[in-house]
């Protein structure tokens, strides 16, 4: 190295960048197009509320992966599912029915593999997620909202669509077990990695049950059964009855949360079900808050769903007791959301202004 910037580093008591210099103390890698860099998300200690329970409370950062959620790793093990299995060739298409992250996962992966892509999706999802799903390159076909039962569901209107067309897919997130094995083979090993094998608990809600199905899995496994696991239920959701009184009954009620909520056992959720020890009921009210909280306290940024999975965590602290380590998911950011999230017309609209703590209406800038 020239001996003036040795001389200038030293005097800005700095290390020279010639040999094993990394910002973040770890060796520096190169991972190999858009899709390497899909997972390996931080494990952010939410400090303000791990003082208040007494617990370690631990939100996976999903928001940092490049569609913005935890659904890319889902979408990249479907779209890899699907080329093993010679469904998907070179300039085919991918046909999903999706709420919208998976989508904007799926758009992402689609982009960088060559591959079409055809979103069915039910119109009550949020303008800015259609929007960036368009800029993305999908061909998004909003559906009306109706529920599984019905055929016009956007889940098998994609299907159809899928079986019209040659060298063309349906990835089938629901039911696909490619999305489960993505939380096995990553999810769940980095949490365990991250925390040395030192966790006590881990929540999260559920759309596909992709999430909690997998993660569950590896470390159930891996602690011999000592992780415990709860099911994060919305209202509208039959998960959280299901769990408590073995009854998939529908109660018509709706949530502020997007990707969440599931009327049935999806083949993802169904062989993992017995894993799950107890489930817990958020209220909207609760949900709002934290996502006030979580940005005033912390300064992080978070849509309604991970919301939801902060307050179970702090649930699952009360019943856990003190000096408990229990991690969930922060599944996506606020941003895509904000036009509902932080409206004060919106929020009057849900009935929800009041649950945000006066000396955090500062936020609500719309
Ligand atoms: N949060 C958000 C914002 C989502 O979009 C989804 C997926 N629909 C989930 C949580 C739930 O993840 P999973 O499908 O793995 O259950």
């Amino acid at each position: 190295m020239h001996r003036a910037l040795r001389h200038i580093l030293a005097a800005q008591r700095l290390r020279p960048f010639s040999r094993n210099y990394s910002v973040v103390g770890t060796d520096a890698t190169v991972v190999r197009g858009l899709v390497g860099a899909i997972g390996n998300t931080p494990l952010i200690r939410l400090n303000k509320l791990s003082e208040q329970t007494g617990c370690d409370i631990l939100g996976k950062a999903e928001w940092m992966n490049p569609g913005g959620s935890v659904k890319d790793r889902a979408a990249l093990y479907v779209v890899k599912n699907a080329e093993e299995l010679g469904q998907l060739k070179p300039g085919g298409t991918v046909v999903e029915g999706t709420a919208g992250n998976t989508g904007i996962g799926l758009a992402h992966v689609c982009r960088s593999k060559g591959y079409n892509l055809v979103i069915y999706m039910p119109n009550t999802q949020s303008q800015e997620k259609i929007d960036l799903l368009r800029m993305l390159g999908a061909d998004v076909r909003p559906v009306p909202a109706v529920p599984f039962t019905d055929p016009a569901n956007y889940n098998h209107q994609a299907k159809a669509f899928a079986e019209s067309l040659p060298n063309a897919v349906w990835t089938n997130q629901f039911d696909n077990v490619a999305n489960r094995q993505a939380h096995i083979e990553t999810t769940g090993p980095e949490i365990w990695r991250q925390t040395g094998g030192k966790l006590d608990g881990f929540v999260c809600a559920t759309g596909t049950g992709g999430t909690l199905a997998g993660t569950a899995r590896y470390l159930k496994e891996k602690s011999d059964g000592q992780v415990k696991v709860f099911i994060a239920d919305p209202p509208g959701s039959v998960l959280y009855a299901y769990k408590k009184e073995g009854q998939l009954t529908r109660t018509g009620d709706s949530s502020i949360t997007e990707g969440i909520g599931q009327g049935r056992l999806t083949d993802n959720l169904a062989p993992d079900w017995k894993l799950i020890d107890d489930a817990v009921h958020i209220p909207d009210a609760e949900t709002i808050e934290m996502v006030y909280r979580l940005l005033d306290e912390e300064g992080i940024f978070i849509g309604a769903s991970s919301a939801l999975n902060v307050v179970a965590a702090t649930k699952m602290a009360q019943q856990l007791g003190p000096g408990k380590r229990i991690a969930t998911m922060i599944c996506d950011g606020a941003a895509r959301y904000q036009s509902r999230l932080f409206s004060k017309a919106w929020l009057e609209s849900k009935g929800l202004l009041d649950a945000i703590p006066q000396h955090l209406h500062k936020y609500i800038l719309l």
